[in-house]
């Protein structure tokens, strides 16, 4: 894919490229003292929500075209750029009339490549940054693919926003950051830079810190982070944003390391394995409580714990699924009778309960 550089003149091409504002641009006052306040603190690109994609009916939705001209008024009054989303062509018009800098494409329109044409469509023979989303189900393809759609509207600086990905289980994430997935376009479109979006990804905002710097040490070129003057009082995602002097705090304490020694590129592989290995971990414990469920089921109809057929078929099949994936089939056979102790034992927990 032939790319141009996203950055703009005046922002330094040092890792880590900050986009920070509200989620949403609600009131000139908030917009504009929000802005001021970043900008004292040297970040240059800002972000504010104009048309909002809501979950259900009745939520804000975005103060919509009127907000336009108070991201022009920041740029006046700071000097910052300014990037919003764009979700269908009257936004992209509306967004270039009122000559916003960066645009980006949220991840429910990512989903969707009906909305994404429509966008690259509107898009035609303009050269703006385009920063695009991951959708919210974690398909690799599905977010190349709108890529591809805008970049052969002809546009060439194009990025990417990793927000993580929707899931039913809601533990600690508000989308699952699924590492390997932004890790993977970094391998087949190298030179494309991929920002980090912890607020959605995190969905509170201790959790902000930690995965900025997760980004930064998997390489990622730049961080987009919700920053609103009065988090608590957010008409949308309040408890992910944080003020702008916290902001600027979590970013000083960034350590950036650079990519060159040889043992950066080991401790990046030591985390995709430690990824793997919370995978595995969160996978266990959702199959042991649907064991334990079945431990209920057990009780109550007065079965036995042990049903040696259904023992007998996992082994089986799960052995030959592991040796079509490349793993030796008693290794699997191994495992599968560990997992399947533990459940018995967390049934007859249940069952003597
Ligand atoms: C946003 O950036 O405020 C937003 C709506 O994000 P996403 O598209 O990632 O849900
Ligand atoms: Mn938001």
């Amino acid at each position: 894919m032939e790319l141009e550089s996203i950055l703009l003149p005046g922002v330094e091409a040092k890792r880590p490229i900050i986009i920070a504002g509200p989620c949403s641009a609600e009131t000139e006052e908030q917009v504009m003292t929000t802005a001021k306040q970043l900008a004292d603190r040297g970040m240059k690109i800002f972000r504010a929500g104009i048309w909002k994609p809501r979950t259900k009916p009745g939520g804000f939705e975005g103060v919509g075209v009127e907000g336009l001209a108070w991201l022009k008024e920041v740029k006046k009054e700071t000097g910052m750029y300014v990037s919003t989303e764009v979700a269908t062509a009257k936004h992209v018009e509306e967004a270039l009339k009122a000559d916003i800098d960066i645009l980006w494409v949220g991840a429910r329109t990512t989903a969707n490549p009906f909305a994404v044409q429509e966008i690259a469509d509107a898009l035609k023979g303009v050269d703006i940054p385009v920063l695009i989303k991951n959708p919210v189900n974690p398909d690799l393809e599905l977010w190349i693919g709108a890529l591809e759609r805008i970049h052969n509207s002809g546009l060439k600086r194009l990025g990417v926003i990793h927000r993580g990905f929707s899931s039913y289980d809601k533990k600690i994430y508000r989308n699952l950051p699924q590492w390997h997935i932004p890790i993977e376009l970094r391998r087949r479109i190298p030179n494309l830079p991929i920002f980090c979006d912890p607020s959605h990804i995190g969905g509170r905002r201790e959790l902000i810190a930690p995965l900025c710097q997760q980004a930064m040490d998997l390489n990622f070129d730049g961080l987009i982070v919700e920053s609103h003057c009065n988090p608590d009082a957010a008409w949308s995602d309040a408890s992910q944003q944080v003020t702008p002097d916290i902001l600027d705090y979590i970013i000083n304490l960034l350590v950036i390391r650079t990519e060159t020694q040889t043992t950066e590129n080991l401790s990046q592989l030591r985390k995709q394995i430690d990824e793997c290995d919370n995978n595995l971990i969160e996978e266990l414990s959702k199959r042991m409580r649907i064991a334990r469920e079945i431990g209920t089921y057990k009780k109550e109809h007065n079965m036995t714990i042990l049903q040696t057929d259904r023992y007998t078929e996992i082994l089986e099949k799960r052995g030959s699924q592991g040796a079509l994936c490349g793993m030796d089939a008693e290794f699997i056979k191994t495992v599968f009778e560990a997992i399947h102790e533990e459940s018995v034992r967390q049934q007859m927990e249940i069952i003597n309960k």
